[in-house]
């Protein structure tokens, strides 16, 4: 069953959505030539300290760190280390907290430094995916438009959907129904309603869609070894415009 969030349970959503959106931009600011992914995941911990949050990821099925950090052709679950980010790679923060029993969740990639311009459009096309899928959770609307909206999205412009992971339900769980894939056929699956928090993600290879996981039991990568690309939000399903839980205010300020 899908469970529908009241306008109580959406203000602690909105407060964790927050807290993640924040978190991010700050991580975006910190990453460099030269830093490495444990001291990104070091100054995550201290800023959801800081905003009375806990980390969703650490501990969940075993997860040794609190955010996932994702290198180049890395997926997604990457586990932060001692390696240092280098000019031109891209990383994945993926970034998740409990406020109140609530979760937040979302993930961006972003450049280190200066990348190549097939990088940045990888890039960019993922966060156009996400874009196009979160215009589809309007009530009314059936779940797999956005799985489709996202697929026709990436697919248009030559990069395939990884299929093995899947966007979600979230609330008093990380993973809630309903399972979002990021392709599909449109019109099936439930009627979107008001009330549904989905956490809508995809996963963009620039090459083939397949993956493996890598022997640490985590770290997805791409089987031929070319680029991936992870973006993510917290949306709130309304009857008007979707309501985008994580996107940091900063960041519209800056635009
Ligand atoms: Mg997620």
């Amino acid at each position: 069953m899908i469970e529908l969030k009241s306008p109580s349970q959406l203000q602690i959503m909105r407060r964790a959505g927050r807290v993640v959106g924040e978190i991010l931009e700050a991580l975006r600011e910190a990453v460099r030539p030269g830093i490495s992914t444990l001291e990104l995941d070091e100054l995550a911990l201290r800023l959801m300290i800081q905003r009375k949050s806990k980390p969703a990821f650490k501990g969940y099925r075993g997860f040794p760190a609190h955010i996932c950090t994702s290198i180049n052709e890395e997926v997604v679950h990457g586990i932060p280390s001692q390696r240092r980010l280098k000019e031109g790679d891209i990383v994945g923060l993926d970034v998740g907290v409990v406020v109140d029993g609530y979760y937040g969740d979302a993930a961006i990639t972003v450049p280190v430094g200066q990348i190549t311009a097939e990088a940045a459009r990888l890039l960019q096309v993922t966060e156009e995916s996400l874009a196009a899928g979160i215009a589809m959770a309007t009530t009314g609307n059936r779940l797999s438009d956005i799985s489709h909206a996202v697929q026709q999205a990436v697919e248009s412009k030559g990069y395939s959907v990884v299929r093995e992971f899947v966007g979600h339900g979230i609330g008093t769980q990380l993973h809630e129904l309903p399972q979002i894939p990021n392709y599909g056929k449109p019109g099936s699956g439930p009627r979107l309603k008001e009330g549904m928090v989905l956490a809508i993600e995809p996963m963009v290879n620039q090459g083939g869609p397949e993956i493996e996981i890598l022997p640490d039991g985590w770290t997805a990568v791409t089987k031929d070894g070319k680029l991936a690309a992870h973006f993510e939000h917290t949306v709130a399903v309304t009857s008007g415009a979707p309501e985008i839980l994580t996107e940091c205010q900063k960041k519209k300020l800056f635009r």
